[in-house]
């Protein structure tokens, strides 16, 4: 078979690269092993916020005491909260399949995709030729050798799978997935313990935010940084740990879900043929402005070049790969989007923009007084707004209450290069989480002596 562009990997990143191809006049061919749907849908994004969905809502229940309203007797209905999940993962899971149903006729081709030369795949019995290939093969869970033949491991692709909320269970890996699903079993009932080698937590560099989100977390679940599995066996139908490091000892769990990181597809690929300069964890080495692999016919797209893991950048990256692979050798370099990457745990986690560095002017708001937060009762977290020394917003990182829309405001003052003093001048209503931006804005504009223009209120308004 002999086509313009091949891209192997029907996942959102694949997707977005054959549409892209397309457009741009190429004739494609979008290569997967199953077409079953993409990650996102079927075994990631979707399925884990519809857990967490139903996570917040037992928890609305369980803390409404504070609101002086009393729910005796509320209990989890496991299989049900399952169930739903299912449910409506399936129904994200059709609409995926529907837009590789809609492909043009010809386009689609099922099998493992491996190269056999730089611009030739070996797909099952046949063969394609490509003047240009899109390597979006995404990421698979990692599993460590010493769990590998037991029972009860559980990875991003089983979990979801569970038919009741277990007794108990040991997620490994404090990193943002391990985290989200370890707050909502906990939160639907679940004895749960996370347990992380490093001594990172939501892979967070702000040192005051890691430490706010480590006590808030701690208060739902046991996490354990600085701790290794030393061994592991299957006993009375659970699993027992034995621990090392900052905590040690013997633990045994219904089951374990394993969150430590999920490396890139690219270890079958044959790319050994392919004539491509790979790093040292066998990815090949790539500019993310035009995600082309060296002057090469090949380019990268989504999780399987391990730079961004997120959705909105899978789905970027495989339309500048598409774009390119189809005008190759004629390459264009695009600029990328602001930094952005969420943690859906609770107060949510998110950093934008650049990190903090020595002479970064940093504003920061406690949510512990601030007004809306305290009204509603989700009076806990931090954000610290970075800027440089002429006010401009470069960053921010917060572990706050409804944080996803705060950071979302942030990411787009960034990319609009807004500074605190043009932020204190747009409207921000009364009273509302918004405010504390407010508070961080005016820390920063005093650090720089830039004063906030003498018609602007420079108090704050009660309750905030
Ligand atoms: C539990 C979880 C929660 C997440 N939550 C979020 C979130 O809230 N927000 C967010 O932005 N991101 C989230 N992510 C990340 C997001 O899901 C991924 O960044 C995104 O789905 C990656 O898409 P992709 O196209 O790179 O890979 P995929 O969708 O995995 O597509 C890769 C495709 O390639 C196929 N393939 C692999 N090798 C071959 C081969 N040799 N030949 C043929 N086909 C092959 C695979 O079968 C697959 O169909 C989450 C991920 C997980 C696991």
């Amino acid at each position: 078979m002999d086509v313009d562009v091949a891209v192997i990997g029907a996942g959102t990143a694949g997707l977005a690269a054959e549409r892209s191809a397309r457009r741009a006049g190429a004739k494609t061919l979008l290569i997967d092993d199953r077409f079953a749907g993409t990650t996102c849908a079927t075994v990631g994004c979707m399925p884990s916020k519809l857990l967490i969905a139903a996570a917040r809502a037992a928890h609305s229940v369980a803390s409404s005491s504070k609101f002086g309203i009393g729910v005796d007797g509320y209990k989890v209905d496991g299989p049900a909260v399952l169930r739903r999940v299912r449910q409506l993962r399936d129904e994200f899971v059709q609409s995926t399949l529907k837009s590789i149903d809609e492909l043009p006729d010809g386009v689609r081709l099922q099998g493992m995709a491996k190269f056999v030369g730089p611009n030739l795949l070996q797909v099952g019995a046949g063969q394609v030729r490509a003047k240009s290939i899109v390597v979006a093969t995404g990421a698979s869970p990692s599993i460590p050798k010493l769990l590998d033949n037991l029972d009860g491991i559980l990875t991003n692709e089983t979990v979801f799978e569970l038919k009741d909320i277990p007794r108990s269970m040991a997620v490994l890996g404090a990193g943002p997935l391990g985290l989200e699903l370890a707050q909502a079993f906990a939160r639907l009932g679940a004895r749960v313990a996370v347990f992380d080698e490093g001594e990172k937590i939501a892979a967070l560099k702000d040192g005051k935010v890691a430490e706010v989100l480590h006590r808030l977390l701690a208060r739902e679940f046991d996490l354990n940084l600085g701790t290794t599995i030393h061994s592991a066996r299957n006993i009375d139908g659970g699993v027992e740990l034995s621990l090392q490091g900052r905590t040690s000892g013997v633990q045994v769990f219904d089951c374990i879900l394993l969150a430590a990181g999920r490396p890139p597809n690219v270890r079958a690929l044959g790319l050994e043929n392919s004539h491509i300069e790979l790093n040292e964890h066998g990815v090949p080495i790539f500019d993310r402005n035009s995600m082309q692999c060296q002057n090469s016919s090949i380019f990268m797209a989504g999780d399987a070049d391990a730079d961004v893991p997120v959705l909105h950048e899978a789905s970027a990256e495989g339309a500048i790969a598409g774009y390119n692979a189809a005008s190759f050798p004629d390459i264009r370099k695009f600029p990328r989007a602001t930094p952005f990457a969420i943690t859906f745990v609770d107060p949510a986690v998110a950093t934008v923009g650049k990190p903090a560095s020595h002479d970064t002017i940093i504003g920061a708001i406690d949510f512990i007084d601030q007004g809306r937060a305290k009204v509603d009762g989700i009076n806990s977290g931090i954000l610290r707004l970075y800027a440089d020394r002429n006010g401009c917003i470069e960053g921010a990182c917060m572990a706050a209450p409804e944080g996803e829309h705060l950071a979302h405001l942030i990411a787009w003052a960034i990319e609009t290069k807004q500074t605190a003093m043009s932020l204190l001048a747009m409207p921000i209503y009364h009273p509302t989480l918004e405010e504390g931006l407010r508070t961080a804005l005016r820390q920063i504009c005093k650090q720089i002596d830039s004063d906030i223009p003498g018609h602007m209120d420079q108090g704050s308004v009660p309750g905030i």
